[in-house]
């Protein structure tokens, strides 16, 4: 354990509201339920809707298949819905990766949906998040990507993308673009030309791609014609698309509980990751969303190195050379971190 403590590593799949610590969640809903709807506003969720909410995420959520894991927002969202609510649980959340004697990453990319309401627009929503990345500035590094959800229409991929390129002209920490959301949802042809105008005025761009076994292949190959820096899951690829996933040489964001708890992989033994393992291809090992999954960087990490079945048991042909990742990243911090997955494999043998 304290070989995982000390090393170090970088945060570059953590969906915002998916990452708020959980005493912090419950203080946010009480909050809520005992206030009054305000003249100007009306409560996003009844108190029932939200108090059922919460329940579910503190029983540990039961999710069948991935679609329910989505049902889990909106009551997440009711309590974040403020400015003062917002500001509070990205600071908890950026609080949980970076501080503390042991903090759990070097580097973070945390990443949001902007998200308008009768309390704020997205550009504010926005701004908020960052006032909060701003405290950590000179300290250590964290960035901001901000995720257009598949469920999102033009006008709003419009805004949000507008948001992104101002918002990185005026020098904020906004290091990229992703894709997420509801996997079956949308239509992608119509996001090629947002993530393409994101790469040009120099956005990273990060994809959840073929996160179920019901992505088309089609699908699959035309989200990886965007050139994206990186994929997040990239669970179900073909043939096809491993190859250009290989020949391009694009980072994977891995999130093994994740997958296990939404079902979309039967068992550690049978995760993708030992197909990019096997092949040398850069990783980066990620959270997803620590709320419900219950989840932590360093729990991540440890189920790499814990034996079989518990962990993966990484063996020695898997611990090879350490492979960098430069140019598949946002930074340089970023891809250092990526590339240790392979210094911790090396690692099995003197820990068991
Ligand atoms: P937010 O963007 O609001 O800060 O974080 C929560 C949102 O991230 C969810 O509403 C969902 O759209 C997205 N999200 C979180 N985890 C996943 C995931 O595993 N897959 C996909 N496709 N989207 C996710």
């Amino acid at each position: 354990i304290t070989f995982l403590k000390t090393l170090p590593k970088a945060e570059l799949h953590a969906h915002l509201n998916g990452s708020i610590p959980i005493a912090v969640l419950q203080e946010l809903a009480r909050e809520y339920l005992a206030s009054a709807p305000s003249p100007t506003s009306s409560k996003p969720l009844s108190n029932d809707a939200i108090q059922a909410g919460i329940d579910k995420l503190l029983g540990g959520p039961a999710i069948d298949e991935i679609s329910d894991f989505f049902t889990l927002f909106p009551a997440i969202y009711a309590v974040t819905s403020t400015p003062s609510a917002l500001a509070r649980a990205t600071r908890a959340v950026l609080s949980s990766f970076l501080e503390g004697e042991c903090p759990q990453c070097m580097y973070l990319e945390l990443r949001t949906t902007p998200r308008e309401n009768q309390e704020m627009t997205r550009e504010q929503y926005l701004r908020v998040v960052l006032a909060e990345l701003h405290r950590y500035g000179s300290v250590r590094q964290a960035g901001l990507i901000i995720s257009l959800d598949r469920r999102m229409g033009e006008d709003v991929l419009r805004e949000c993308l507008d948001l992104a390129k101002m918002l990185k002209a005026e020098g904020e920490p906004v290091v990229g673009v992703d894709l997420c959301g509801d996997p079956m949802a949308g239509d992608m042809t119509l996001f090629q030309k947002y993530f393409s105008e994101a790469k040009g005025a120099g956005l990273g761009v990060t994809l959840h791609i073929a996160e179920t076994a019901k992505n088309p292949a089609q699908e699959t190959l035309q989200l990886l014609s965007f050139c994206p820096d990186r994929l997040g899951h990239a669970t179900f690829l073909d043939e096809d698309a491993k190859r250009v996933v290989a020949e391009q040489n694009t980072c994977i964001e891995i999130c093994l509980s994740s997958n296990l708890l939404c079902k979309t992989v039967s068992t550690l033994d049978s995760h993708h990751i030992r197909h990019y393992l096997r092949h040398r291809h850069p990783i980066a090992i990620c959270t997803d969303d620590v709320l419900p999954f219950r989840t932590s960087l360093i729990a991540e990490y440890a189920l790499l190195l814990a034996p079989q079945p518990w962990g993966l048991g990484l063996s020695e042909a898997e611990s090879a050379t350490p492979r960098r990742a430069e140019h598949t990243q946002h930074n340089n911090v970023a891809a250092q971190a990526a590339a240790i997955t392979p210094q911790i494999a090396r690692h099995v043998q003197e820990l068991y």
